[in-house]
């Protein structure tokens, strides 16, 4: 679907309306045309088109953290480096996606400038975060702000964590890790191949075990794909986890029993992780309160929903769960999310079995389900690239 736009790896589907894609587009013009003059390698045009594109682009539209980003590494291609910090700290000062400078101490536009003190103070800025954590249960904490959720099981034996949010983040995660009293980082479970849930990885693979299933392994060693044409280079050998998954597993880990499920639904290497002494559950991308259910479109739905709904139904019905990203919820939750899946996906195949369009199937679902559910499921089941 042309102009839409995918964050970081699928996090966070921004497909905009159809109503709304009429009145704020003309960014697009000019994002269109930066995008064909970076094809065509005419560095100075990618800039000037991208920095106008980044002066219109409203301020609440979901896709200015990635044009801004744009324009960031467009100038710096172009050898202009204070622009190019800039850009980056416009990101930066701008909040939700904030954390996508991250990527640019990887991306070979900026490499130029990564030695510049302008560039190092503002990377150091996601270092020196002031990060919130929250008990949940047992001794398992959740540490907000590092780009996805973090959860932290502090134990005499040491630190296990899900997830570690993006790299240049590291430092915040550790002051805070102290904080709550915890030694050593022990273990690492890596829910899915994505850089907002695995960016330190390698810093931390050296001293810690990483567990994460076989086709997070496998994506580790090709380029990360975070924006359309552009990549970050494969993990080096320490990411590489130590414990490939791919079936049910349950590991120990400070006098608890952790149980791993792969549900790979939202990449090719999900895992969803149960502690089952302080009831919390990590759910990964696979489930996020306001993004559809997702699951590749080559893989049975229903096999996916079943395979997570058992999982669930193992757990303790008081059990505080933690999606990849926003806020902490309850197995309910899930469940009420799981049935809509269903209910959507039923009524969108039997829309495109009818001959419906995609618009005319959003028009039609619109008092049932999100715009954005029924978009998706219609994308994915027509087998369209998103
Ligand atoms: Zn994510």
């Amino acid at each position: 679907m042309a102009g839409s736009l995918l964050f970081l790896g699928a996090c966070f589907i921004s497909l905009g309306s159809f109503a709304e894609a009429q009145d704020v587009d003309s960014w697009r013009i000019p994002f269109a045309s930066g995008e064909e003059a970076r094809r065509l390698g005419d560095i100075t045009g990618y800039a000037l088109k991208m920095s106008a594109a980044a002066e219109l682009i409203p301020q609440s539209h979901p896709s200015r953290p990635l044009v801004q980003y744009h324009a960031a590494r467009a100038a710096a291609l172009d050898g202009r480096q204070s622009d190019a910090v800039n850009w980056l700290r416009a990101v930066w000062d701008e909040g939700l996606q904030s954390l996508m400078i991250s990527f640019a101490q990887e991306d070979h536009a900026f490499a130029n400038i990564t030695g510049a003190e302008s560039f190092r103070s503002l990377i150091g800025l996601v270092g020196e975060m002031e990060l919130t954590t929250r008990w949940l249960g047992g001794d398992v904490h959740l540490i907000n702000g590092v780009g996805s959720n973090v959860l932290v099981k502090v134990s005499t034996g040491g630190v296990l964590m899900v997830d570690t949010g993006y790299g240049p983040a590291l430092p915040a995660l550790r002051c805070a890790i102290n904080e709550l009293g915890g030694g050593p980082i022990r273990a690492i479970i890596i829910t899915h191949p994505h850089e907002d849930h695995m960016g330190s990885a390698a810093d931390l693979g050296g001293e810690a075990d990483l567990y994460a299933h076989i086709g997070t392994a496998d994506a580790m060693m090709e380029p990360y794909f975070f924006m359309e044409g552009l990549s970050i280079p494969p993990k080096p050998a320490s990411a590489i986890p130590d414990m490939p998954i791919d079936e049910a597993v349950s590991i120990e880990f400070g006098g608890e029993t952790i149980r791993i499920l792969p549900t790979v639904a939202h990449s090719s290497g999900d895992i969803s992780v149960y502690f089952t002494e302080s009831r919390v559950a990590h759910l990964g991308d696979t489930f996020l309160p306001s993004n559809p259910m997702m699951y590749p479109g080559t893989v049975d739905p229903d096999a996916f929903l079943e395979r997570l709904e058992k999982f669930l139904d193992g757990m303790h019905p008081e059990t505080v769960v933690v999606p990849g990203h926003e806020g902490v919820t309850g197995l309910k939750a899930v469940r009420e999310q799981i049935r809509v899946t269903r209910e959507a996906i039923a009524f969108v195949s039997d829309a495109i079995s009818s001959g419906m369009s995609i618009e005319e199937t959003a028009r039609a679902g619109q008092d049932r389900f999100p715009f954005q559910w029924t978009t998706f499921f219609y994308q994915v089941l027509m087998q369209l690239e998103l």
